[in-house]
């Protein structure tokens, strides 16, 4: 089994077009836990946490969801894959502006 390496991170290639390395957002205080990458290619963002783990991929919001209702910012709101918990379906939004965020509820759990 491979060892991870502190320089993973530098061989990250974007997984929506795999063409140029995503690079890192400058560190936001407010999640610091989390390494957020951004490809300079295509969309694509996704987060992971700081100490390792599978990367994500946010979804960016072009919606009435897309501005930050915390910051104002436009069109800087992403999404993770929804989830479902105690009986309702919601899904993660974070800006990438300022880096709150909260869930949202997005209707009741399906099946
Ligand atoms: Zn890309
Ligand atoms: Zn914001």
């Amino acid at each position: 089994m491979p060892d991870p390496t502190p320089t993973d991170s530098a061989r990250l290639a974007c997984p929506a077009c795999g063409n140029r390395p995503a690079h890192a957002r400058p560190a936001n205080r407010r999640r610091r836990y989390e390494l957020w990458w951004e490809c300079a290619a295509c969309p694509w963002v996704g987060v992971r946490s700081a100490d390792g783990g599978p990367l994500r991929t946010m979804r960016r919001l072009r919606d009435g969801w897309a501005d930050c209702m915390f910051c104002g910012e436009e069109e800087a709101n992403v999404v993770g894959e929804p989830f479902e918990r105690d009986g309702e379906r919601l899904d993660w939004l974070v800006c990438l502006a300022c880096g709150r965020g909260n869930t949202r509820r997005l209707g009741p759990a399906q099946g």
